[in-house]
């Protein structure tokens, strides 16, 4: 469902067949498949580019004086061209270090031993071994033990976050350099897994009992944060990203962006949500110092104005907030983090200073007090075209879908995750059972409700390719699975509205679909070119077509080597 644009979109600026004058543009691309995803969803062949605008958008006829003697004219040769891609929830700089690391990523036991292993054998100096990946269904219970690091890392502490950030899987000498022992107990919002019969710390770590070693590391440097935003926007773009949302943002990964952006080296539109957890300062603290970013980073490129929130972990480990209690965990329905009085101050203390609210919220209490918090926001603060988003959204109440297009809230996606794999078939829906199970990822449910839907990929803990997102939000099955019957076929969404989530409606959710999102007369020249026509592929096929250029604001900032 597309955003609701205030501007009537802008109109085509020459017919075809006018042949008006027109001063020379920088580039003509011409003989494409130009699908504009302007409001009438308009097909074109030829797009023209001046000064990083758009001035043309129509038949290969274009106006007389379109085409100078400085003019590059490229014929497509049938290739598709679209709005570049927009991420409406990743995370660059924090991926882009782990991706310089040791990063796990697979499934395979075997293959995350020899990584590790090679990762300590290739760091003999390094304080600590570290890295991120591993996958939860990798372990029984998604519960890696102390004494399998130990035999891989014996000498030095070693500690790997899981694949979501949610976990963390620690060895003997990092659980006893933090002093975990079996006198310790669980933190607020977290859990220190223990052996079942000697309560022994186990060497997993749930959500905040991940801090109680992470909080030792050595801090990364700004040179290691900047490395890692580059590696990140050559990744992004390389995928035909050209915005994204920064899923959290700390003052040092905002000094990476503005720095990168001030340097004339960000290649991507980055709109960044602030880490919003309140500290001893509490809310008047916490928007005090959301002020003081707000004002210090804004630049080109990089507009601070999100503040990020959690209100639970992921179902996977248990620690989703959810309505009804985990099947295998007797009366245990997950803690929500914050208690529902302090998630409405904090939000209605975002929202009355002006701060679009991006909150993660997986279980069907977390999104529900969620929504609850905002509507709460709305009738203190007044209401405003605050676009508050909530991201992840696993598993939705049916009786709150409606809400997010009453109140104006919008939903943010990761479709890759709606695939029917071992982490729904084997980790989620036996803890939900069927009649809930029904309700996980409900993304066409809430699209015909009429709320504005976004496209995201959570990366580094999924594939950051909005062509792998585009196919499985279409079949509701993994990309490289064989065609078959969809996971929860009554969810599937068709083409053009998977193709909207990661562009006009991303673009509506990043506060700028005024400048881009669309392939229109006036706005950025922020482009990508496919491989093939989508709508010619099949379904199944589609995270195998290639990008071939990505455009941002005329200049090309990839260009696939094959072609
Ligand atoms: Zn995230």
């Amino acid at each position: 469902m597309r955003a609701p644009l205030p501007l009537a979109a802008v109109a085509i600026a020459c017919a075809p067949g006018d042949r008006t004058s027109v001063p020379p543009a920088d580039l003509v691309l011409r003989g494409g498949a130009v699908y504009t995803v302007d409001a009438a969803r308009s097909w074109a062949t030829a797009v023209a580019v001046r000064d990083g605008r758009i001035v043309y958008v129509g038949t290969d006829s274009v106006p007389r004086g379109l085409i100078g003697p400085s003019t590059v004219v490229e014929d497509l040769d049938g290739r598709m061209v679209l709005p570049g891609f927009q991420d409406g929830h990743v995370h660059l700089v924090q991926g882009g270090v782990e991706l310089g690391e040791c990063a796990l990523f697979t499934l395979d036991r075997q293959e995350i031993a020899d990584s590790i292993r090679a990762c300590a054998a290739a760091h003999p100096d390094a304080p600590w071994v570290r890295g991120s990946g591993w996958e939860l269904p990798a372990f029984h219970q998604a519960n890696p033990s102390k004494e399998l690091l130990d035999s891989l890392v014996p000498d030095r502490p070693a500690v790997f976050d899981a694949f979501d950030g949610h976990s963390s899987w620690a060895n003997t000498k990092a659980l006893a350099l933090a002093g975990i022992t079996r006198a310790t107990p669980d933190p607020l919002d977290g859990r220190i897994e223990r052996d079942a019969r000697t309560g022994e710390p186990s060497g997993t770590l749930r959500e905040s009992a991940v801090a109680l070693v992470s909080a030792l590391l050595p801090e990364r440097t700004d040179a290691e944060l900047l490395a890692g935003l580059k590696r990140a926007q050559n990744l992004a773009n390389a995928a035909g990203i050209t915005a994204a949302l920064e899923g959290w943002t700390s003052e040092s990964n905002l000094r990476a962006l503005a720095g990168a952006d001030s340097a004339g080296t960000l290649t991507l539109r980055v709109v960044a949500a602030l880490d919003g957890e309140p500290d001893s300062t509490g809310i008047d603290g916490l928007t005090r110092r959301l002020a003081t970013l707000r004002a210090r980073y804004r630049s080109d490129h990089v507009r601070p104005t999100t503040v990020k929130l959690y209100e639970d972990g992921v179902i996977e480990s248990g620690t989703a907030a959810l309505l009804a209690p985990y099947l295998d965990r007797k009366d245990d329905a997950g803690k929500p983090i914050f208690a529902q009085p302090t998630l409405d101050s904090l939000v209605g203390a975002l929202d009355r200073d002006g701060w679009q609210v991006h909150v993660h919220a997986i279980g069907d209490r977390a999104i529900r007090m969620t929504l609850d918090a905002f509507e709460q926001a709305r009738r203190a603060n007044g209401a405003r075209d605050a676009r508050h988003t909530i991201t992840h959204l696993q598993l939705i109440d049916p009786a709150d879908i409606p809400r997010f297009r009453d109140l104006q809230v919008l939903a943010n996606f990761q479709p890759l995750w709606a695939n029917g794999d071992e982490y729904i078939t084997r980790l989620a829906e036996p803890q939900l059972g069927t009649a809930r199970s029904r309700w996980i990822y409900p993304i066409a449910s809430v699209v015909k409700s009429g709320a504005v839907v976004s496209g995201g990929s959570d990366w580094s803990v999924s594939s950051i390719a909005p062509l792998d997102g585009i196919q499985v939000a279409i079949t509701r099955r993994a990309p490289e699975d064989p065609p078959r019957t969809p996971w929860r076929p009554e969810e599937v969404v068709d083409l053009p509205t998977a193709i909207a989530m990661y562009t006009i409606n991303a673009a509506y959710q990043l506060g700028h679909e005024r400048e881009t999102g669309s392939i229109e007369v006036g706005k950025s020249a922020d482009l990508v070119v496919l491989e093939r026509n989508l709508f010619a592929a099949a379904a199944s096929e589609i995270h195998r077509v290639k990008v071939v250029r990505t455009l941002l604001e005329g200049r090309t900032v990839y260009q696939n080597k094959l072609r």
